[in-house]
């Protein structure tokens, strides 16, 4: 794409968000965002819906059978599969990771990464320990992917059940520290061009089953080269995640991946 400005991809992970819980939070940023972009509330992830298989499903480009993960406990994957940040990285690219769970640090080779930032606390206050660390780093060096995850969703979700008021306020706090985020994208000299999508819904105080509220996730790309006030009309799987990420990057997707670049949402 002619451009002078570069650009920084980011993927944001809100753990746990449902759709209907987009819809009804305050959240100015993924209003505005949705707007501005190419977007579904009905994309899918994958069984069991639950954090570890669904990440692994998002950055792996594979569903569970081809990963073998099936639990929130990591085990060594079934075949091996490079992940969006080792091919990313493998490119050349520079490639930055910030979370507050810490079963995710295995969705990576060791080295993929050239800055990775944890913190063990995954309430609201994590979230935003996450989105300032995200920040410092961006304003003193240049990222061409960053993911970004915050737990505090899934947290209160948990605590306090899916859809209750906690977890829509756990929401609006995401939607301002996914804000601060591209604000210092922008601010370091860079065009952001963001994917905001969690891993999996929830019901009740729980997920991990079939039903629509856990396999029903938003999906959000917007960005430079990304078709505005675009509704995707297109399934999105989960695992389309991680070769649309390599198409927004310029890089060649892993051949193993199953999933596919959402072309839909490309200028
Ligand atoms: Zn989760």
């Amino acid at each position: 794409m002619p451009s002078d400005i570069p650009r920084t991809v980011v993927l944001f992970s809100i753990d746990g968000m449902r759709p209907d819980g987009v819809t009804q939070a305050d959240t100015p940023t993924f209003d505005r965002l949705m707007k501005q972009g190419s977007w579904t509330l009905n994309a899918q992830t994958v069984m069991p819906s639950v954090t570890l298989p669904c990440h692994t499903s998002m950055l792996r480009g594979v569903d569970v059978p081809r990963h073998g993960i099936t639990s929130n406990t990591f085990q060594p994957l079934a075949r091996p599969v490079p992940s969006a940040i080792d091919a990313i990285h493998a490119a050349g690219k520079r490639t930055g990771f910030f979370y507050n769970w810490g079963e995710l640090r295995d969705l990576s080779e060791p080295g993929s990464l050239d800055i990775s930032y944890f913190v063990q606390d995954a309430t609201s206050e994590g979230d935003w320990k996450v989105a300032r660390a995200a920040e410092s780093s961006i304003m003193e060096q240049s990222f061409d992917f960053l993911f970004v995850y915050l737990g505090a969703t899934d947290e209160v979700g948990h605590l306090h059940g899916w859809m209750s008021e906690p977890y829509l306020e756990a929401i609006s706090i995401a939607d301002s520290c996914v804000d601060h985020v591209l604000k210092a994208i922008k601010s370091a000299g860079s065009d952001p061009v963001s994917i905001v999508q969690s891993d999996h819904g929830g019901h009740g105080r729980s997920h991990g089953t079939e039903m629509p509220e856990d396999m029903t996730i938003p999906w959000i790309l917007t960005g430079v080269g990304i078709r505005e006030n675009n509704e995707l009309a297109t399934p999105v799987r989960i695992y389309d995640t991680c070769p649309t990420l390599a198409a927004l990057l310029g890089v060649r997707p892993a051949k193993q991946w199953d999933g596919r670049a959402i072309e839909e949402a490309f200028i």
